[in-house]
């Protein structure tokens, strides 16, 4: 059996070197390392992939998401909610922009942002909502973007993990994740769906307005060169990370659908397990983890356990070459730079429990079903002591 990676990078790469490889010197040789027309050719191409309108390279997600606040206008004291289970960048940038970042709950069964907890969040103060797509599928957006118009709040949608994947409003129309918002922002760190060889990220817009001010703000609030209209930053996605981006855009749909495979195939084997609840899939298309799913992109595959110890499973796993993950181990309201003495522990019911649960499996393109057997059954064994 192979050696299990957590993700399979390498593996990748070699399926694809003889279009990524040929990508990269190109720019090496015309030495167009700094906005190229790599960078432009994979702009254009992303947009028609998300049936955007406008992409906005930029330097890592993590700047895609500062600058769509700032291309917003949101101003210090602002407030914003969003989900107190993700990774902090998100809360991060609100608070770096001197907003006030309100965390609240998130659902028991697609780990998303909770519908009721925004509505409970929301004061005069409130100015916007940054629902993150977690794990790979869209938070209930037809419900958020109906909070959004009768309170007047722009939506900020955190699409690090779920590049690619479908949203199915209610009314059945279908649009890719991150193009719903008034602004969507993504990560191109290599370990995401849709990863570089380095930092990259995007914002998304279909608002002319709004994407034009972004485009300034990411050159050094430059307009017109050497007229700084507004203060900006300098974050930029090098054209050699647009090369190789450029090279895989192609093949993400069916990235995306190993990584669904091999999700139906952990799930398949933990079925009728009592003290393993596998992920869900909520899309008012799609009951469950179905053979024509694309709603979920499975940026991580995560179980929660019951009743069972959930650190001595990822040690156990750890000691027999099966790598894991905890996403995310410590709830964003009880992280030091985030406290707020108006958090009260009742409203993180979910998440507080959410923490001590979840435990994410290996997930990349290259699993096979010698590896995933090997995964299944040494978690299975574990619980059966
Ligand atoms: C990865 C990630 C980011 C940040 O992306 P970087 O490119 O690492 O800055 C932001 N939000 C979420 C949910 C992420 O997973």
């Amino acid at each position: 059996m192979k050696k299990i990676q957590m993700v399979d990078l390498k593996g990748q790469y070699n399926d694809i070197k003889d279009v990524v490889n040929p990508s990269i010197q190109e720019v090496i040789e015309t030495a167009a390392f700094i906005n190229g027309p790599k960078v432009h050719q994979f702009q254009k191409n992303l947009e028609a992939y998300l049936g955007v309108k406008h992409v906005i390279p930029c330097a890592n997600g993590t700047d895609a998401l500062q600058i769509a606040m700032m291309g917003l206008g949101l101003k210090p004291g602002d407030e914003v909610i969003t989900a107190d289970f993700t990774f902090a960048a998100t809360v991060e940038v609100i608070a770096l922009l001197q907003l006030t970042p309100v965390l609240v709950d998130v659902n028991e069964d697609d780990f998303n942002i909770n519908i009721e907890a925004i509505k409970k969040a929301i004061t005069p103060k409130t100015k916007a909502i940054v629902p993150v797509h977690l794990f790979g599928q869209c938070a209930n957006m037809d419900a958020i973007m109906e909070i959004a118009e009768a309170n007047n709040l722009l939506v900020i949608e955190d699409n690090a993990q779920a590049i690619g994947a479908y949203y199915t409003y209610k009314n059945g129309k279908k649009v890719k994740a991150g193009t719903i918002g008034n602004v969507g922002a993504t990560s191109f760190f290599p370990s995401k769906n849709l990863g570089c060889y380095g930092d990259g990220g995007a914002i998304f817009t279909n608002d002319d307005d709004l994407a034009h001010t972004i485009r300034g703000i990411v050159n050094h609030g430059m307009y017109e060169r050497y007229h700084h209209d507004v203060v900006g930053v300098n974050s930029r996605l090098d054209s050699i990370q647009a090369a190789v981006l450029d090279a895989k855009l192609p093949h993400l749909d069916s990235y995306n659908k190993s990584r669904q495979a091999a999700a139906r195939k952990y799930s398949k084997a933990f079925e009728g397990i009592d003290s393993i609840i596998t992920p869900k899939t909520v899309s008012k298309s799609c009951n469950g983890i179905c053979d024509n799913c694309d709603c979920h992109v499975f940026h991580q595959y995560t179980l929660r356990v019951k009743g069972i110890d959930r650190d001595a499973l990822a040690k156990h796993l750890n000691e027999k070459g099966i790598p894991c993950g905890v996403y995310y181990p410590i709830p964003l309201h009880k992280q030091k730079a985030y406290l707020d003495e108006r958090y009260e522990e009742v409203d993180f019911e979910i998440t507080n429990k959410l923490v001590k649960e979840v435990i994410s499996l290996p997930m990349h393109t290259e699993l096979d079903d010698e590896q995933i057997e090997f995964i299944t059954s040494t978690i299975i064994e574990f619980i059966n002591g």
